[in-house]
Order: C-alpha cells, then structure tokens, then sequence
C-alpha cells in the first residue's frame, strides 16, 4: 500500500515513509454501495478529510454518505451488517478488497491540481506538505509541469468567452453565495490554516473573516465600475466601459494561505477574468477548499483554476502567451524576477514584495497602547506578516514604553498564543539574525531563543517556536536592520529627533508601511507627509487599509502601478474600451469626418 514508489520524489521533498493507517474506513452510501475512498473520484476529497480527521469508532455524516473508522475489522463487519440488515458471518465472507480498503494517515490526501471544476489526476513528481505546527507529513503537493499549466490555461480561455460575456449583476450573484459559503464553512476553513501554516486558531479565524470583507467589496464592483457616456458632438456619443483582461494569474505567499488568495480572486473574477491560482506549495490545501466553495456558489467550470508547484510553474506563467496578467505575492528577490519575467512577455504585473516596516515611537506616545500595538505588531503570526512592526525607531526618551513592551510581550506563550515559524530553515535564519546582532553590540532585552513552549511540540519532528524578541540598540548598518527577518523580532535603533528618525525609515529600501506612534497631531503629520512607504498608520501598528481602500507597498514592496485590492485593483484587472457611435446619418457631421 505504499504510494512512495509510484512517485518521483523532487530534490526538495522528503525522503520518510508515508505512514498508512491501521483503521479500516468504510463510506456507507444510501445506494449500498462500498466506496473506495482513495481511487473512487465520485467520493471528493473533504469527505477523505472527514474520514482522517475522526477518532476510530466515531461516526461522521456529511451529504448522504456516512464515514466511519474501525480499529479492526470484526467492528467494521459489524457495522456494515448492521447497516445492510445482513449476518456478520455473510459480510466477512466477502472478499475484503472488493468493500474496504485502508486509508492513509496524511491529515489530507495528495494535493492535486483544481482545472475545468474537478481535481485532476496525480502528478508524477510531488513534494510532502508539513505542519509547522509539529513538523508530521500532513498532506503531498502535486509539482506540476509547464504542460499542467497549458492545460489549465486552455481550459480557463475557453471559460473565458461565457464568463466575461455574463452579466456583473450575475457574476456578483455568485460571490453573494460564495461569502455565505466562506461563513458556513469558517471553522473548517480556519482549521485548514491553521493546520498548514501554523499560525493560532484565532488569527486563523481573522484570516476567514478578511477573506469574506474582500468578498464583499468584490459583491459591490457593480456599484463601482459604470462606464461613461457623453454626446460629444450632435448626435455623436463616446462611451468608455472596463472590459476584462481574458485568463489572469495570481502567485502566492505562504504566510496567508486564505487570505492572499482572496485578494486577487473576487475582485478579478468578478470583472469577469478567469484565472489560474499558484499557491506556495508550502501551504497548498486551502487553496483547494476555496475551488470547491466557488464551485459549490455556481463558478462556472473553468473560471477558476489551481495550478500546484514551484518556480517552474511561476516561470511558466510569466512566459504563457495565453495568460494577460500575473498578480504576485512573496520576497522581494522573487517579485522582481516575475515582475522582470512577465513584462517581457508583454504582461502586466504587479508583484508585491517583503518588508521591513518602521514603527517611528515618539516620548509623548500613550504608553500602554503603544507597547501592547508594537508587541502585537511584530509577534501577530508569529512575525509572518508583511506588514509586521519589523523596526522600532526610538525618537528620546522612550525607555518606559520599552519597558512596557516587555511586559506585554511575556504575556506571550510559544504553542498557546503565538504559533511557531513556518520552517526549520527559517527558524535557523532568524537565530542568525539574532545571534549576529548580539556580536556585533545590540542588547537582547527579550529573548525567545529557546523558548518554553505550551504542549511542547519540539519532541516531536518540528514545531519551530520562538518567543517575541526584543532587541536593542540595533544600528542601521546591522544586518537585522536592512534586511525581513520574519520573525516575532523586533530590533530597536535609537534616533536622536524625529527628522533622524524618519531619515531611518526613509533609508529602507523597502517600503510597505510605517507608523509613528505620538499625542502630536504635528509629529504624525510629519510621519505622514515624509515616511517612504505605501500604507502608514498613525498611532496603528498594522495599517492594513480597509475595504474599498487598496492595498500596497512602496519602493522594493511593489514593483507595478496599480495595488492589489480595493478600488486600485479595478484598473489592474481591467481594460477600458472607448466606443464613439453615431445614429443620426441626417445629421450635420463635425466628428472624425
Ligand atoms: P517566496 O517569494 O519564497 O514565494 C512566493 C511564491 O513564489 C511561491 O508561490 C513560490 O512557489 C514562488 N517562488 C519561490 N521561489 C521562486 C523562484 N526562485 N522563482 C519563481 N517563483 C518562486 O515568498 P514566501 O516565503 O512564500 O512568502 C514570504 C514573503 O512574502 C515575505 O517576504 C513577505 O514579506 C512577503 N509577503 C509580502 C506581502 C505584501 O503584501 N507585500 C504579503 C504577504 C507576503
């Protein structure tokens, strides 16, 4: 029953065994029908995960076909007589592979490619999907191929034509239903997150919820995108109307398995594109959930698509003649190369990149709400955020409020509140980062090396916890100074004004958000006015803009015009046609004649 030798296992992927479960499962379908869970198409794959997630001897029911585990297979015999109305000695009787089979312990099944409304079928090279929570093997991920990409694209072109040609009143339709999918399903959507990347059950929750806010402002795009019309001479009218580009991309991060996702896919397909999604392949399950959601909301198949894998594929997207747009999310190195790549394949793009966000904290600044917003700041998911208090530029006096940063930051426990980093590798970054800093004379106020962590996972394979750092005394020429750490650390460099302290943050060459934290009016409107980043929060830690209100950097942060949500995101994900039409050929003609 081992899978591994079916598979070319890439360089990246691990060489363990694929653990296989001791349990019998069993699907009990109203036709009396045995399903075979794993090669069985017609069982989808939430259903599987309803089997994984139970205990043996409990019961699930999900649409009309029950799941349960048995421990051996006596119980299983049991129940299937039971429920068939048929004697033990005749069930066990049949030959067992013809009814039952074994399912594996993966959390989830191989993570399979999203094209045309249905999970396509294995790829040969996959790579294993960790929990960070743990480290355990929870699913595989298809590493798909230049050619899965073409396929897919055909597929998404050939949507395209019905989608675009729907009316937006009706394609807003749909996303009405998909925010009450997003709802009803909030828990499992949420478990999913927090089961692949690793971040708290409630800042798993919070991703959901902005995903449904970025739903609704895309259920409001009919209200926003009216073209217009003017008679420009006598009985001569111009008229603009937004068209849609045709099949669009969008490239993901880890760190928001959700809510990233949610940022590219109402807003452009409800401007009727239709679009390939490539989530990281670090966390690639939720991505499928969202599919299947659309899907269940009336998506037509072939509007959305989910094309699994890693650079190859993000490099097949640039270079794709039949994709018009590519939307990227992730590091700075990378943003770069898809910004360079897809232009000159002739696309638009916009690629948005990391952070190293300056926090400007000045002495008049409100003690306790400024320590608990920095501490909030820099540890929310744990540090992997892009809009995560990264730097602290101290203006004077301001060791009070460190001294209170400190405080609430111990309120902090590693596996209980704060969930642990997404990588062995960049959990060994980060100590880098940390240890060089404390060579070269920074001051660890704070130090989550080593932390003591709620339930300790580190027995286990993995867990990468950290508690908050705090480091002080960093200077600019530090390593930790210039470059993301992404991490729950934060560095503090000491300024000895305000003007020394924006020149700090206007150093950066990155520039997704600043913040000054102060009682002035005048101080923040300097902050404002002077700060070389694309969102800014006044006495706000985590200025992410609320719908309509778009999202995105600056500088190193964003390489492209438009930003990627909100009312910005309308131009990105279209075109505008102008039509002059003229009906009165009586007329005097004065236009274009
Ligand atoms: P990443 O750049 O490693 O990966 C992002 C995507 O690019 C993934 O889908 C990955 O498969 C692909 N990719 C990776 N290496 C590639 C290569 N060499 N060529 C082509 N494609 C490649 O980013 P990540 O580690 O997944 O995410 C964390 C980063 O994302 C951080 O830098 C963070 O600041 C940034 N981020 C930025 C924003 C923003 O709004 N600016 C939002 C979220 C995350």
């Amino acid at each position: 029953m081992d899978r591994k030798g079916d598979r070319e296992m890439n360089g990246a992927a691990s060489s363990k065994r694929i653990p296989w479960v001791k349990y019998w499962s069993v699907a009990v379908k109203k036709s009396l029908s045995y399903r075979n869970l794993d090669q069985d198409s017609s069982v989808d794959w939430p259903m599987t995960t309803a089997v994984c997630d139970m205990q043996p001897n409990n019961r699930i029911r999900q649409r009309d076909v029950e799941f349960r585990i048995a421990t051996d297979t006596d119980t299983l015999y049991e129940w299937i007589a039971s429920e068939w109305l048929l004697s033990t000695s005749f069930v066990s009787s049949f030959p067992i592979e013809q009814k039952i089979m074994a399912t594996q312990t993966l959390k989830y099944p191989e993570t399979r490619n999203y094209i045309g409304g249905k999970t396509t079928n294995g790829t040969p090279k996959q790579m294993d999907v960790y929990s960070p929570l743990d480290g355990t093997v929870i699913s595989t991920v298809a590493l798909s191929t230049a050619q899965d990409l073409d396929a897919a694209v055909k597929v998404a072109e050939a949507a395209f034509p019905g989608w675009s040609g729907t009316p937006i009143k009706e394609r807003s339709q749909i996303f009405f239903r998909y925010r009450e999918l997003l709802l009803k399903n909030r828990e499992e959507l949420a478990q999913l997150v927090h089961t692949e990347n690793g971040k708290t059950i409630d800042e798993s929750y919070a991703e959901v919820d902005k995903s449904v806010e970025l739903c609704e402002f895309a259920c409001s795009l009919p209200q926003l995108i009216q073209g217009e019309v003017l008679e420009v001479s006598k009985g001569v009218e111009c008229r603009i109307e937004r068209k849609p580009l045709g099949v669009v991309a969008s490239i993901a991060p880890f760190n928001f398995p959700n809510m990233v996702p949610h940022w590219t896919i109402p807003n452009a397909l409800m401007l009727g594109n239709t679009m390939i999604l490539k989530p990281s392949e670090i966390v690639p399950i939720s991505a499928i959930r969202i599919a299947e959601l659309l899907k269940e909301a009336g998506l037509p198949d072939g509007v959305f698509n989910v094309v699994n894998g890693d650079r190859e594929i993000v490099e097949a997207i640039c270079d794709h003649p039949g994709i018009k747009a590519v939307s990227f999310v992730g590091s700075t190195k990378v943003a770069k190369i898809v910004y360079i790549r897809a232009s000159a394949s002739l696309k638009r793009a916009v690629c948005l990149g990391g952070a190293k966000n300056h926090l400007i904290v000045l002495p008049d600044a409100h003690l306790e709400m400024t320590a608990s917003n920095v501490v909030a700041s820099m540890s929310g998911c744990a540090g992997q955020r892009c809009m995560a208090a990264a730097q602290m530029v101290g203006v004077g006096a301001i060791d009070p409020i460190i001294d209170q940063m400190i405080v609430e930051a111990k309120k902090l426990i590693p596996g209980k509140n704060l969930g642990p980093v997404i990588s062995k590798a960049s959990y060994e970054r980060i100590l880098g980062f940390i240890e060089e800093a404390e060579k070269a004379g920074a001051k660890v106020l704070l130090d989550g090396r080593n932390p003591k962590v709620e339930g300790d996972p580190r027995s286990g394979p993995g867990g990468y916890y950290l508690g908050p750092t705090i480091i002080d005394h960093v200077t600019q020429d530090m390593r930790i100074s210039q470059e993301e750490v992404f991490g729950p650390v934060i560095s503090i460099i000491r300024a000895k004004d305000l003007d020394a302290g924006i020149a700090i943050e206007n150093a950066s060459p990155y520039g997704n958000a600043a913040a000054v934290f102060t009682q002035s009016g005048g101080n923040a409107r300097q902050v404002m006015e002077r700060a070389s980043a694309g969102m800014i929060g006044v006495n706000i830690g985590v200025p992410v803009p609320r719908e309509p209100f778009s999202f995105g950097g600056w500088n190193d942060s964003k390489f492209g015009t438009c930003d990627i949500t909100g009312k910005s995101s309308i131009e990105f994900w279209t075109q505008l046609k102008k039509t002059t039409t003229k009906w009165n050929p009586e007329g005097k003609t004065n236009w274009m004649s």
